[in-house]
């Protein structure tokens, strides 16, 4: 089984699914979402939710 990993808010419970770069899903280095494959693939800030950043879980 394949585990999705989701992007969560602490303060409401909100759920999202990580954004996919390159088949696979982004992971977060130094609070952005980075591409697996690359640095320069594709970078991004992680999503806010109630004022602050949302939490990654895998
Ligand atoms: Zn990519
Ligand atoms: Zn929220």
């Amino acid at each position: 089984m394949i585990k999705i990993p989701e992007l969560v808010c602490n303060v409401c419970g909100a759920r999202k699914e990580v954004p996919i770069c390159c088949n696979k899903s982004m992971m977060v280095k130094d609070d952005y979402l980075l591409c697996c494959c690359s640095d320069e693939c594709a970078y991004q800030p992680i999503p806010e939710c109630c004022g602050q950043s949302m939490e990654y879980y895998e």
